[in-house]
């Protein structure tokens, strides 16, 4: 394919991904970003080994496993009696399966950006995009905040998260979501600092605890703590007072004690409000939705920003190889469907199951899936689920 002019909408994983990958094959990009100064938004997320994969394309594996944190389980258990009802090792799908990596998201976004910027890639900040045009010759133009038309270029990738103004809406924003802070990892004290670890009270309620690493500049170690809360809660969440909180927290968990006690206003707590939507057809004219923008959901399953980085590869994958732009789109596409509809619907199936009302999915959950959940071959299952693997996602992309 000849050297195309691509606009980039969103300095987020998909979008900086994209930029490091299309840069490198000779395409003209520019990133187009709504903060003056790009910034990460939220405190941390996990790395799978799919995501892994990608990020160690883009030269940044050593680097990521230098400032993020390893995490070689995920453990759950429910309740006063602490019924243990989610046991996930990675080492169960063997040791080249891999783990995962906690990391601050201002860490990710910090290797990736740096990158971008090393390699003069041209970043527009302050550009907040409003939607898009078709021009002659199938290009397209970016249309921004302030009445200005940018282009046209011969791509536009959409990155702009789950609440592109580049594609319809659709979808639904879920009843729950959570309360997230980065925190100092306390010295000592009885949190596993290789493990995803959460507390469960029905489906209700959830306390999860995550390593995260370092933040770019610091060489103290930090900690996602989340608290799960209905949105239609956090009113009286907050008016409740922070000490009422910490009880009912410490209750459920009292090891957590040393992270709360860092916490001394709720607005060290980020509330954030998952949605499920998938659009059906993620590319048109001249523009493809990758990341968020295609397709978002719960982080039960924390799969989110590796899907986006998969996404990325697969674009950069199908320009390589195809005749012209459309042909690239459908390909990079076909590449990404199976697995994308695939963790649409473990993660429909599996959110209910750690955050709704039910009373009837936490019995199950407890007393026979996790249970089940142990034996042979669900310990593989679940590890697989977990990583990101289901569907063979890095077989297409050849990684
Ligand atoms: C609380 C929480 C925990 C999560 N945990 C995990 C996890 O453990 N593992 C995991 O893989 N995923 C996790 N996710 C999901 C993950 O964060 C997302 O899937 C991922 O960030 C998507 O990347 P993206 O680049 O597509 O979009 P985003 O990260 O949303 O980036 C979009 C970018 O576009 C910019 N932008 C938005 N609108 C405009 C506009 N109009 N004009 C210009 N710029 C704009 C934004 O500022 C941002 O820079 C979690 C999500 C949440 C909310």
């Amino acid at each position: 394919m000849q050297r195309l002019d691509i606009a980039i909408a969103g300095c987020g994983p998909a979008g900086l991904a994209t930029a490091l990958l299309l840069h490198r094959d000779g395409h003209r990009v520019t990133l187009f970003e709504r903060f003056d100064a790009p910034r990460p938004v939220g405190s941390g997320l996990m790395i799978q080994p799919t995501g892994f994969a990608v990020l160690k394309q883009l030269g940044l594996a050593d680097a990521l496993l230098d400032r993020g944190a390893r995490v070689d389980r995920l453990h759950g258990e429910a309740g006063s009696s602490r019924r243990v009802v989610l046991d996930v090792r990675y080492r169960t799908l063997g040791r080249s399966a891999g783990f995962g990596i906690g990391i601050h998201r201002a860490t990710l976004f910090g290797l990736l950006h740096d990158a971008a910027i090393a390699e003069t890639i041209n970043v527009e900040t302050g550009c907040p995009v409003t939607g898009s045009e078709p021009s002659s010759g199938g290009r397209r133009r970016l249309l921004l905040e302030n009445g200005r038309r940018i282009g046209p270029f011969d791509l536009i990738v959409d990155a702009l998260g789950t609440r592109t103004p580049l594609a319809p809406r659709c979808g639904r924003e879920l009843a729950y979501g959570a309360l997230w802070s980065a925190l100092d990892w306390p010295a000592g004290g009885e949190l596993d600092q290789t493990a995803l670890e959460q507390r469960y009270r029905r489906a209700s309620v959830m306390v999860g605890v995550l390593p995260i690493g370092r933040l770019p500049s610091s060489t103290r170690k930090q900690a996602a703590f989340f608290w799960s809360l209905r949105a239609d809660r956090f009113d009286s969440w907050r008016s409740a007072g922070l000490d009422a909180w910490k009880a009912d927290v410490l209750e459920l968990w009292p090891a957590t004690w040393p992270l709360l006690a860092q916490i001394v206003s709720p607005d060290q707590l980020t509330f954030a409000r998952y949605a499920h939507r998938t659009l059906r057809s993620p590319a048109e004219a001249g523009m493809l939705h990758i990341g968020d923008a295609w397709h978002s959901a719960s982080p039960q399953l924390g799969q989110g920003a590796n899907m986006a980085l998969l996404d990325a590869y697969a674009l950069a994958l199908a320009l390589r190889v195809a005749r012209d732009v459309p042909s690239a789109l459908a390909h990079a596409v076909a590449m990404r469907r199976r697995h994308v509809t695939l963790y649409k619907g473990l993660t429909a199936l599996f959110t209910p199951v750690y955050q709704s009302d039910s009373r009837l999915l936490p019995i199950v959950r407890d007393r026979l899936v996790g249970p089940l959940s142990k034996l042979w071959p669900a310990t593989k299952i679940q590890a697989a689920m977990v990583s990101g693997l289901v569907g063979n996602p890095l077989g297409p992309l050849n990684l």
